[in-house]
């Protein structure tokens, strides 16, 4: 082909897959296509020094080739810090199917899927992930053992939930320690967004140790269920963030931490499951910082679900994966002390201790 027949596309300079994997040292992406079963998507592993990467397959309606991929470099890097920092001997990678999930999933496209894990002979080790779910897991199991998220009755290890739920309680004790100078939650204030599947073990912990607790959704009906099983408060969606309270517990979207809903809080600690509460890392973790707000890392205290998963790796056991998620309090302690002594966000600290166990422990790139 010459010069001439190409595209303008074709000779846009500014796009460089390179530049882009190398940006963010991402040692491998993968390009998975069967056109026959309408499969498109892209692996990728960002590192394997730790152990093999693992992290879920998100199937979402990308609008473009780009943009799915910046997703999955985004989420596969996150997965590497979140693995580390809670002591996994575990890598981070992440998928993204390109498509609907409500109308493109098909048995076909899961094996074929299932198909292009296998053939990595283990690097990467894939579970569900928003847009996907346990029944497109056991489809991918059917071509490769290297998929974790299956169901109990096929030796998995099911819903993580209540496991990412204790995490998120033993966190928030860590910081109620730090801030209040006891763990005990006995009568204090709490506030939880979203009464979902983590909020609804996360709210019978805390009822069970005498805390107050506030809750909102906007499905009256959740809410109901769990005032009728711990005799929680049940709060307007468009007032949670207004309460006078003691912990803030975000458990629904990502970025509720933003600068509209920071001026309004009145808890001195946020600590819940959602994922990328801070709608600007850099912004909104020191408009928290200067309101004197404890901000527990996302993906440090919701680690449970991650923690659960990797145990299928050695035979699913639910006692040892909430014994191993309880030591998210030491992990949280551990980086509020860093944070502290360092005079750095907590968010920055929980990179930094994730780096350094990589540096440690990993094999150095
Ligand atoms: P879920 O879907 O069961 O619950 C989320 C709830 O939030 C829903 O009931 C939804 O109606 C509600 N919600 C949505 N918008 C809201 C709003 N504006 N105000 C109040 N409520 C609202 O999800 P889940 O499994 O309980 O997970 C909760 C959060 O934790 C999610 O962000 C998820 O990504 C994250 N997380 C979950 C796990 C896990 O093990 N389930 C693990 C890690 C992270």
């Amino acid at each position: 082909m010459t010069e001439e027949t190409l595209t303008q596309q074709e000779v846009d300079t500014s796009f460089s897959l390179f530049d882009q994997i190398e940006q963010k040292e991402h040692e491998q992406i993968i390009v998975c296509s069967e056109p026959k079963v309408g499969l498109r998507a892209i692996i990728a592993i960002h590192n394997t020094a730790l152990g093999p990467a693992l992290g879920g397959t998100r199937m979402w309606t990308y609008k473009s080739d780009k943009e799915a991929l910046r997703d999955v470099l985004r989420l596969s890097r996150g997965m590497t810090y979140k693995a580390a920092v809670a002591g996994l001997n575990l890598g981070g990678g992440k998928a993204v199917i390109i498509g609907d999930p409500q109308k493109d999933k098909t048995e076909a496209l899961f094996r074929a899927y299932g198909r292009f894990i296998e053939g990595l002979a283990g690097r990467y080790i894939t579970a569900e992930d928003v847009g996907t779910s346990i029944p497109d897991m056991e489809w991918v199991r059917m071509e490769t053992k290297y998929v974790t998220g299956i169901s109990r009755a096929l030796g998995g290890s099911g819903d993580p939930s209540s496991v990412t739920a204790l995490g998120v309680y033993m966190g928030m004790k860590a910081c109620a320690k730090k801030q209040f100078g006891s763990d005990s939650l006995k009568n204090k204030k709490v506030s939880i967004q979203g009464a979902g599947h983590v909020s609804a073990y996360l709210a019978e912990m805390l009822a069970k140790e005498g805390a107050k607790i506030y809750i909102s959704d906007i499905f009256q009906d959740k809410v109901t269920k769990i005032i009728e099983k711990t005799g929680a408060i049940g709060v307007d969606p468009d007032n949670i963030y207004d309460l006078d309270v003691d912990i803030y517990s975000p458990c629904a979207l990502g970025g509720t931490l933003n600068s509209d809903t920071i001026p309004k809080l009145k808890a001195s600690i946020v600590a819940g499951s959602a994922n990328n509460q801070l709608d600007t890392e850099e912004i909104h973790g020191q408009m928290l910082i200067d309101k004197g707000i404890m901000y527990a890392p996302d993906y440090v205290i919701n680690a449970g679900g991650l923690i659960n998963v990797a145990n299928e790796l050695e035979g699913y056991n639910s006692s040892r994966a909430h014994e191993q998620a309880s030591r998210i309090y030491d992990v949280i302690l551990d980086i509020l002390d860093h944070a502290e002594n360092r005079g750095i966000p907590t968010y920055v600290a929980s990179n930094e201790l994730a780096e350094h166990r990589l540096h440690q422990i990993g094999r150095i790139k």
